[in-house]
């Protein structure tokens, strides 16, 4: 037997190890069954190369928890060691190794976990006393055991084992117990070993007899060595990519389609990746692909690895040449990270591309759950953006699908503004917009539906790019104007009727629920009397700013809305004439007074026509501002004999409603009010 100290100077590694790793314990597992395979993997290869002659078909890892002894057994037949390679491996390499690895980690906290280089020593963070019982392959090697009680001292010595190959024997401190658990052990083992390329045991498989389970003879291989992705695409059926992903992710729906990655160089890259199908926007996760290293599972964090819109996808990435023990931010420098990522985005458009030009129906079948994950793509990835616009689909309100360039040939003649701009009609909701719909259409125009998460700063992005189109929502204006052609059909009203006007209605316009102001616009004989219209601008603002809280000012504001009055129409001409019949006794003498200060006004302006404004007389300035001011409270006079009048105008109250009705917007109290005068009006 020969004792010695590990080759460390410090001290206190062991509590350092427990301690920093506290969080992530159970990824021990991974790492000596990492190692349990890598030595059968050395021997595979030295079998290869000639050096090994023996047999290497049944090469194995097999876990052993047991409850009574409180212990975990983890056993390969792999290369084993002799006596001077645990020396060399496990006394000095190892420990420096973990030394250097804490010392560079020290202040990193989590980002050390989940990576990999603790390897054999995270044996400690979960075991009073480890022991090593390893023999070599090498022709006459001795058998060697090693143990270590959680201190610098170890101890070595000779000893039997009939088989080559190496068994890992951790003792379990008292909180870790739990790791003695078979159950427990097994679904670490799913969890970090599922896919190594090495028969992995743990148990046997179980049977139901008599009642209830029971173990077989048979025992139970809990991993896949040969995963879907590590396959030639050739050798796939569209059902494996489909079985695969539902091993993974049992409780999900049928994915939209996979791309198979698969890549020898300039780097090494395999992997599964899918479109997930997801019902409702509260679903989008990020996080879900899981990373491997050859095989090894390393994460499912994996932003900062590929392109951010990615990280909504679903499936399996695994390259040996990403770097694992750095943190993000340096990840996202990296140059092999850098080409695997725009490889993922270049292979991810090309799908896209070749479904878009090869399999229409099938694309356009899959479209509406798509486009979320292609606008994510676009509003983040310049380069995917350019791509995008190769196989964006645009969806009009029939249902029909066009790409970017289809559709602008298809409304080129109709929808052409009077600055050759071409005009994108589109409605968010189709329900609450569809009599702005209907006046669309019957104009002959084409109207999308944009009412994705994404829409509006999709938009704002397609009109930065793009100076050759716009989009408006097909309430943003009356319809002749969303997109005006030449100039609109002159307003038929004089100034004082239109004052007139403003005045009867603001006595009934809502006083809260946004801002409103009344507009005139003349819409035709046979358009409604009165409608709503909201600015474009400021209704994309307000959404942008829902989704980016920077904006928060915009979400703060009221909705801005337009009453447009339509001044071709019956019922707004009757009430005009029936104001100017009801108030024009009152109104003739302010109308009379007006015109008088007005007028004396005029002649103090022509007095003082060629004199500097510093050198008119003090007596005019003070009479000026004093005919200002009485014209201001004629103004006022007026306003309110206006409203007044307005306010008990039941027409007027029937007419804002009716428009406020058809935009839902007419709620509570005011929506009771408009039902009981409904009936009072018949
Ligand atoms: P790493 O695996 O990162 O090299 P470890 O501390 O896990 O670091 O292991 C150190 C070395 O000990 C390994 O490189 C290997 O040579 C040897 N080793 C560990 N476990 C085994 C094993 N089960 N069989 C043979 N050699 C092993």
């Amino acid at each position: 037997m020969s004792k010695g100290k590990i080759g460390v100077s410090t001290q206190d590694l062991f509590p350092i190890i427990k301690k920093f790793l506290y969080s992530d314990h159970e990824i021990f597992l991974r790492e000596l069954v990492s190692n349990a395979v890598d030595a059968t993997q050395k021997l595979k290869t030295l079998a290869s190369s000639g050096e090994f002659k023996g047999e290497t078909a049944d090469l194995k890892v097999r876990v052993k928890a047991d409850k009574e002894a409180g212990t975990l057994t983890i056993s390969d037949n792999g290369i084993g060691m002799t006596a001077e390679e645990v020396e060399k491996y496990i006394n000095q390499i190892a420990f420096s190794g973990a030394e250097e690895f804490l010392n560079k980690y020290k202040d990193a906290g989590n980002a050390i976990i989940g990576h990999f280089g603790l390897g054999f020593y995270s044996a400690f963070m979960v075991s009073g006393k480890v022991e090593i019982l390893t023999k070599s392959y090498k022709e006459g090697a001795k058998a060697v055991k090693w143990s270590c009680v959680g201190t610098t001292d170890y101890e070595m010595e000779e000893t039997e084992k009939a088989e080559r190959g190496t068994d890992v024997i951790l003792y379990l401190t008292e909180e870790d117990k739990e790791f003695a658990g078979e159950e427990k052990i097994q679904y670490l083992l799913k969890k970090y070993c599922r896919f190594l390329p090495v028969e992995i045991i743990c148990g046997k498989e179980k049977e139901w007899k008599d009642g209830k389970y029971e173990d077989t003879d048979r025992d139970l291989v809990v991993n896949e060595t040969h995963p879907k992705w590590m396959c030639k695409p050739s050798e796939l059926k569209p059902e494996d990519y489909t079985d695969f992903y539902h091993d993974l992710y049992p409780a999900a729906p049928d994915p939209l389609f996979h791309i198979h990655l698969n890549v020898d160089y300039p780097f090494t890259l395999t992997g599964i990746l899918y479109f997930p199908k997801i019902s409702s926007r509260l679903e989008l996760q990020k996080n879900k692909i899981q990373l491997y290293c050859n095989q090894v599972y390393v994460t499912d964090t994996v932003e900062g690895i590929v392109p951010e819109y990615l990280t909504l996808l679903h499936g399996v990435i695994d390259s040996p040449d990403i770097p694992l023990n750095v943190s993000r931010s340096y990840l996202q420098g990296d140059r092999n990270v850098k080409k695997i990522s725009s490889h993922i985005t270049k292979k991810v458009a090309d799908s896209l591309a070749d479904l878009f030009k090869n399999n229409r129906a099938d694309y356009e079948s899959k479209w509406d759950d798509l486009k979320i994950f292609v606008q994510y793509g676009i509003l983040t990835d310049e380069k995917f953006a350019e791509r995008a616009m190769e196989f964006y689909l645009f969806k009009n309100t029939e249902g029909k699908y066009f790409g970017l360039e289809e559709y602008k040939k298809a409304i080129a003649d109709n929808q052409t503004d009077k600055d050759k701009k071409l005009v994108f009609l589109y409605a968010s909701q189709v329900d609450a917009e569809y009599s702005y719909i209907q006046a669309a259409k019957a104009k002959g125009y084409d109207v999308l539906v944009l009412d994705g998460t994404f829409d509006t700063p999709f938009i704002n992005y397609m009109e930065q790019k793009n100076p050759d189109f716009r989009f408006m929502r097909v309430d943003s204006d009356v319809v002749e104007k969303l997109i005006v052609k030449e100039e609109a059909a002159k307003v038929a009203l004089t100034q004082r009727e239109q004052d007139d006007l403003r005045g009867i209605f603001t006595g009934q316009m809502p006083q809260t629920g946004g801002m409103y102001r009344v507009d005139f616009e003349a819409m035709g004989e046979s358009a409604d009397p009165v409608m709503i219209t909201r600015s474009e601008f400021m209704r994309r603002m307000k959404d942008m700013a829902e989704i980016n809280p920077e904006m928060g000012f915009y979400g703060k504001m009221g909705d801005q809305i337009n009453l447009v009055v339509n001044t071709d129409h019956r019922l707004v001409k009757e009430l005009l004439s029936e104001e100017k019949e009801a108030l024009g006794d009152k109104m003739k003498p302010i109308v009379e007074e007006r015109a008088g200060l007005q007028k004396q006004k005029d002649d103090i302006h022509a007095l003082n026509k060629d004199v500097k404004n510093e050198d008119i007389p003090a007596s005019d300035k003070d009479r000026l501002s004093d005919l200002d001011r009485q014209l201001a409270d004629l103004g006022k006079k007026e306003r309110d004999l206006l409203a007044a009048y307005g306010k008990e105008n039941k027409r007027v109250g029937q007419l804002i409603d009716l428009a406020l009705l058809s935009n839902g917007l007419l709620k509570g109290e005011a929506l009771h009010n408009f039902l009981k005068r409904s009936v009072d009006l018949m």
